[in-house]
């Protein structure tokens, strides 16, 4: 074959190739205006019905040097792409990932501003047992020259259903008067839809706890109420399922959603989640609502809370939950992983926390 030949033949392919992928990116757009139409109907993109009828069709008119096969291969890989670019569109179109979602002055819980800026403490202990326990951490606590919240469990979601359940209605008005005899703002968690009222009844922000992150039912309930979220990370969700969790929150009403790393599980023992640090810059790298690091839970030991307390300011943390009890060793739940209050004084102050002390390592990361 000439050089002549072969250049028109190459330039006929060039040409073809071209041609190809105008038409490819026609039908693009056209997979695309299909997706609004069908997602305004409230019906899924993807349909393996008529991805079947399109086959049948082109199979039927196969004629040429490509076998059924091969021309199925390629028209497969077509619709693979196409609910690709489907998912990519959906997915730009997420609510929780829009930069305009929080206020400059950050999430507002009572007087406290969760992601404007300056790291806040999340503490309290595990669970609400007694007025005195109640009372001798909301006084230590609001002692403390930072913004702070009071978190205590009311609703206990145990593992064993022996365990100590919390003591409910009245676990939330300990925490309540508490909170109120010392001017601080409260977190707890709310376990399901028929005791959302009531715990959203005497708490400024309801916490979604890492069991419960996968209900969708308690996510769009909680997001009608209007208060501020804590929203906890699964044990078992990737990233993408907490922002997902947090959509459907930020659907149903509320823009005010705090997320939560708590630990993951992992093969690792020697802690009673792994910590995840990389969530931290990966979430805030996503979206713009403010995260948190609950040390206690990813860490269930209180020997490493201060070195990981540092790890996570530095990957830019906008805040800590900590556990914290008056006698850990006394506590109903989670004892092991409480800090007693002194060394809660010496940890909040080797943060940078303390009166008069620099908050260099707690700005380190964030500029
Ligand atoms: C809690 O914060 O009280 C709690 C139970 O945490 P988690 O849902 O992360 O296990
Ligand atoms: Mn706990």
């Amino acid at each position: 074959m000439s050089d002549s030949r072969l250049s028109v033949l190459r330039d006929e392919i060039d040409s073809l190739n071209q041609d190809l992928l105008v038409l490819l990116q026609r039908r693009a757009e056209l997979v695309l205006e299909i997706a609004k139409i069908k997602r305004a109907q409230g019906l899924d993109g993807y349909d393996p019905e008529r991805e079947f009828e399109m086959l049948q069709g082109l199979m039927a008119a196969v004629t040429g040097a490509f076998e059924q096969a091969q021309v199925k291969e390629i028209f497969r890989s077509i619709f693979r792409a196409s609910v690709d670019i489907q998912d990519r569109e959906r997915r730009r179109s997420l609510r929780v990932l829009r930069r305009d979602l929080v206020p400059e002055g950050g999430i507002r819980v009572g007087d406290v501003a969760i992601g404007a800026g300056r790291p806040v403490l999340i503490a309290g202990p595990c669970a609400v047992e007694t007025p005195e326990q109640m009372e001798e951490i909301a006084s230590a606590l609001a002692r403390l020259p930072v913004a702070k919240v009071l978190r205590a469990g009311a609703f206990k979601p145990r593992t064993s259903p022996h365990a100590f359940q919390g003591l409910r209605e009245e676990g939330l008005k300990l925490l309540r008067e508490a909170a109120d005899r010392h001017g601080l703002v409260t977190v707890t968690e709310v376990l399901d839809t028929s005791t959302l009222d009531v715990v959203a009844a005497h708490t400024d922000m309801l916490q979604i706890g890492a069991r419960n992150m996968y209900n969708t039912e308690l996510l769009k309930a909680v997001g009608r109420v209007g208060k501020p979220v804590l929203l906890k990370r699964g044990f078992m969700a990737t990233i993408e399922e907490l922002l997902l969790s947090a959509e459907y929150i930020l659907c149903s009403g509320s823009d005010a959603v705090v997320l939560c790393e708590r630990g993951i599980r992992t093969f690792e023992p020697a802690t009673r989640n792994t910590l995840d640090i990389a969530a931290v810059p990966l979430l805030k790298g996503e979206t713009s609502l403010p995260v948190i690091v609950d040390l206690s839970h990813a860490l269930g030991r209180r020997d490493i809370v201060l070195p990981c307390a540092r790890a996570a300011l530095a990957a830019g943390a906008d805040g800590l939950m900590i556990e914290v009890h008056p006698r850990p060793d006394e506590a109903l739940s989670d004892g092991f992983q409480q800090l007693d209050l002194a060394s809660f004084a010496v940890l909040v102050e080797a943060l940078g926390f303390g009166v008069g002390k620099p908050r260099a390592e707690v700005e380190i990361g964030r500029e």
